[in-house]
């Protein structure tokens, strides 16, 4: 079988969208990234209490909305209508928390491709992986680069290959494991995306050497970026991306 094209990553990745400028998750964030100049965002996707997918970081509503509670045990019909963006600041007032459909939709529209992390909550990583990377696989348009599934969950990874194994998957890496070769190889992943504290020019080549794209998170600061590109990171996740396309 010959091999897949690589993926074209760029240098910078906006992170939540561009989560220094705009509320993290939601539509205002991809549109700022775009405005910055990004090529790529990432977010975060987690099921609402009735299954359906949306762009969610944490567990509960609390941080990043107006509402309480637990987004797994909250129907999307409530979730939709939440503000996610005037706690970040008033002009944000009236953002919602995006569904991945809708998601999805305005990254085509602005040229934009994405990492798309599964966020699983709590015991919900297999139905997370499969329903978010179905959902890509029927309305991902944007012909220019396809997109990256990634989780720091296996179990969401398995299930995102299983449902949609043509879309390149990447390999969450909190802190260093001895098994992650094995499990990356495991869930045919094609990259490697790690906490950039954990790296060192060592690590960084032996990640590169095994036949890894590499990915940093979270680089907002353009002395750090250079290092990580000069021990041959590919691409950084970032809150302020024109930091790093100032480079
Ligand atoms: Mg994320």
């Amino acid at each position: 079988m010959a091999d897949p094209p690589p993926i074209r990553f760029p240098r910078v990745i906006g992170h939540r969208g561009a989560a220094g400028h705009a509320p993290e998750n939601t539509l205002a964030g991809f549109r700022k990234a775009a405005a910055l100049g990004a090529a790529w965002v990432e977010f975060d996707v987690a099921l609402t209490g009735d299954d359906v997918p949306v762009l969610m970081h944490d567990e509960t509503l609390k941080r990043t909305t107006d509402g309480a509670g637990k987004l797994a045990e909250t129907p999307y019909r409530q979730v939709a209508a939440l503000d996610a963006g005037a706690w970040f600041g008033a002009e944000f007032a009236g953002e919602t928390v995006p569904g991945l459909v809708e998601a999805i939709e305005l990254l085509a529209g602005l040229s934009l491709s994405a990492v798309v992390e599964i966020k699983p909550t709590a015991g919900r990583a297999h139905e997370t992986g499969t329903i978010a990377a179905r959902i890509v696989a029927e309305h991902w348009t944007n012909a220019q680069q396809a997109p990256v599934i990634a989780s720091f969950e296996t179990a969401a990874l398995a299930a995102a290959r299983e449902a949609a194994p043509a879309i390149p998957r990447g390999f969450g890496l909190r802190r260093m494991r001895r098994d992650w070769h094995e499990q990356a190889a495991a869930l045919g992943c094609r990259s490697i995306h790690c906490n950039h504290r954990m790296l060192t020019a060592r690590r960084a080549r032996r990640f590169r050497d095994a036949g890894y794209r590499l990915l940093a998170y979270t680089v907002n600061d353009a002395k750090r970026a250079l290092k990580l590109f000069d021990w041959g990171v590919d691409a950084v996740f970032s809150d302020y991306p024109e930091r790093i396309l100032a480079i």
